[in-house]
This record gives structure tokens, C-alpha cells and sequence, in this order.
């Protein structure tokens, strides 16, 4: 059985990274390579390191557990959980932080293996999910860092455009490079780290806007989708393509568009309203919504319509195609940012490396 599955293009996947990569070092920045929504599978994390990330980076330890054995610096992206602390200093060595309970647990872990960890403080420039938001507790919590023997304070941080929507701008990224200075005048350190955010801020690095100060960048959905996701816009002389979903037809019958009946709640309680285009060619794919969500694939052949489906059922309108499809035969998608997400870590959708 080998279908459905997602088809990944290493050669693909390398030159996203190359470009990237070589954009960002013209300015002085370097990459993390975030390897979340492939699930940290190495294979693929192996292409980051070959087209020039700096660091491997994941939201989940169990992920970065896997990267072991890349010679980078590891980041954990999600806040520790304190539960996890022993974990995160066993297998990363960079974690982002925003709570002082966290990171005096990591601190006397790290110490008791007699190791330190490296921290970048998270500071929340307006977008509202993780960080400190009032400029003064920051300055309390370096304070508080500075006494601590386990760990090191490494940098600051930001990210932007994940939950408000807030888009990277000279202004608030300004505003971090700023405390990043005023944490160097005040503690005679020098945060070597700024880190300004992910594939949100590319749109600055396209055009041209100065973010004098930022020097790294977070990137998940740039490499993966060739795409600056402020905008939307693609990246020049990238790929969209790198992951593709390949799924088997398993039905192709002429039949009315309008459901014969009375209607009532479909399989997941909606009241399904239809529009009557006559006789179509309608084809039954064995994918569903326990593997992906519809919303997230758009096929390759741009004259087949997504109609519907159920758990284990997509249905697609194919009148319209110049291709004769048959029972049997393979159909492509692409996949946007959420989509990957959710086939990578489907355990019925098949991965293959080509
Ligand atoms: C997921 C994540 C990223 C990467 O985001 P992309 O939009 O995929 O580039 C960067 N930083 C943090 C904290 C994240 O959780």
C-alpha cells in the first residue's frame, strides 16, 4: 500500500534553502532552519545544513531528539515546559524563554549535569503570544539571568505575525535591537543574538528595508514554500512545489451534482447545501479528512474541483479536465504550510524522499 503519500524533492527543498539562505547572509543574518512541520525527520533536516542554516531549530524536544546527530546548535522554539526542563538541557542547547520559574528550573538542571544553556529572551513586540511585553520586566529578568550559574543569557528575541496577525516592521524590530542595546548598557553584556522572527520577516530582506541589528531569523515555511508569510508574496527563483500529496483514484462515475433525497446532517453534522450543474464526472480519492483537511490542497490539475468528502473519502469534479482519469490512477496536490503539516505528521500518509 502506498498511497496516499507525500512526495518531498530534496533537490527542490535545497535550492529554497540556497536561495534563502544567501539572502539572508548578504544582510548579516543567519538562518535557523525550523524542521516542525516535517516532524525533525533528518533526511530532511540534512538539506537545511547542506544549503546553510546555522542552527537546527523545533518547537518539540521529541524532534530535536532526532537531529542529535547534526553538528549544529539545536533551538528549542516553544517556551519548556518546566516538566520537560531535564530533556531540554540534555538535548538542545538553545531554548527561547519568558518566564523566570522556567528558567531558574533549567538553570539548576543544566548546573547538576555541569553544563550551561543558552537562553534568548522572548520580548512580544505586539503580536501576543509569547514574550515579555513591558520593556522594564525585561530588564528585571536579565538582572535575575546574570545571578544564575546554569545558564547564559544568549540573546533576545521576537516572533510576529503567529497569533495578532502583526506584521514585522523597521519599527518594531527597531524597538528589539533597541532593548537589545539598552540590556548592553546597562548589564555590560552583549547580547550576541537577535533574533528577528520568522519567514513574517523576509518581506524587509525583499525589499530592502534596513533592519540594521536584527542577525538571525527563524524560518520554517520560507524554506519549505518559497513564500515571505507577511504577504503572502512568493520568493523569487524558489519552489512551491517541494512537497506534493499523491493520492489514488478509487471511483469515476457520471452523476447528477444535486444529492437525490431528503437532506439531512452530513458525517460531520453541517447541513450540505449543492449547486445544480447537471450530469458531472465526479471521482472518488482515497484521502480523507482524518489525513488532511481540504482546505489545505489544491490539485495540480487546475481544471479538477475539490466537491467534498468525509473522513476517508475526497470527491472531485473532473468534467472539466483534459485528462481522462481512471480508476487506478494517481492524482497530485500541493500542499499549503498547514497541509504539509498535517500529512507529515499523519501516520496513514506516506512520506517518500525523492
Ligand atoms: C514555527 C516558529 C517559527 C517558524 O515560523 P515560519 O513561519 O514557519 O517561518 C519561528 N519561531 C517560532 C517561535 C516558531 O514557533
Amino acid at each position: 500500500m502506498n498511497y496516499p503519500k507525500v512526495q518531498i524533492d530534496l533537490k527542490k527543498l535545497k535550492h529554497n534553502v540556497e536561495t534563502i539562505v544567501k539572502l539572508c547572509k548578504e544582510k548579516g543574518i543567519e538562518v535557523a532552519g525550523v524542521t516542525k512541520v516535517f516532524c525533525g525527520n533528518p533526511e530532511i533536516a540534512k538539506v537545511y545544513i547542506d544549503g546553510g542554516v546555522s542552527y537546527l531549530a523545533d518547537s518539540r524536544i521529541e524532534n530535536l531528539i532526532k537531529l542529535m546527530e547534526f553538528n549544529v546548535p539545536k533551538i528549542l522554539l516553544r517556551l519548556p515546559m518546566i516538566s520537560e526542563a531535564d530533556k531540554v538541557v540534555e538535548y538542545t542547547d538553545i531554548s527561547l524563554n519568558s518566564e523566570l520559574k522556567t528558567i531558574k528550573e533549567l538553570s539548576i538542571v543544566a548546573s547538576e549535569k555541569g553544563k550551561k544553556h543558552k537562553i534568548i529572551l522572548m520580548v512580544d513586540l505586539g503580536d501576543l503570544r509569547e514574550g515579555y511585553f513591558y520593556e522594564d520586566e525585561i530588564y528585571e529578568v536579565v538582572e535575575e539571568i546574570l545571578n544564575l550559574k546554569g545558564v547564559e543569557l544568549l540573546g533576545i528575541g521576537t516572533n510576529l505575525t503567529c497569533y495578532g496577525g502583526v506584521i514585522p516592521s523597521q519599527k518594531n524590530l527597531g524597538k528589539l535591537v533597541k532593548i537589545g542595546k539598552n540590556i548592553e548598557e546597562r548589564f555590560n553584556i552583549k547580547p550576541s543574538i537577535i533574533s528577528g522572527g520568522n519567514s513574517s520577516s523576509l518581506h524587509l530582506l525583499l525589499n530592502d528595508v534596513k533592519i540594521q541589528g536584527i542577525n538571525m531569523l527563524r524560518l520554517g515555511e520560507s524554506l519549505v514554500l518559497g513564500l515571505e508569510t507577511a504577504y503572502g508574496n512568493r520568493i523569487q527563483d524558489t519552489y512551491d512545489d517541494v512537497f506534493q500529496l499523491v493520492a489514488e483514484i478509487i471511483e469515476v462515475k457520471e452523476k447528477p451534482s444535486l444529492p437525490v433525497g431528503e437532506i439531512g446532517k452530513n458525517a460531520f453534522g453541517k447541513i450540505p447545501r449543492f449547486e445544480d450543474k447537471g450530469i458531472r464526472k465526479r471521482m472518488i480519492v482515497a484521502l480523507g479528512k482524518q489525513d488532511i483537511d481540504f482546505d489545505t490542497i489544491v490539485p495540480e490539475d487546475s481544471k479538477v474541483a475539490i466537491l467534498g468528502g468525509s473522513s476517508d473519502h475526497l470527491i472531485l469534479d473532473g468534467t472539466d479536465s483534459e485528462v481522462d482519469y481512471k480508476v487506478g490512477d494517481k492524482i497530485k496536490f500541493k500542499l499549503s504550510y498547514g497541509g504539509i503539516l498535517r500529512a507529515m505528521t499523519s501516520e496513514y500518509i506516506k512520506k517518500e524522499l525523492i
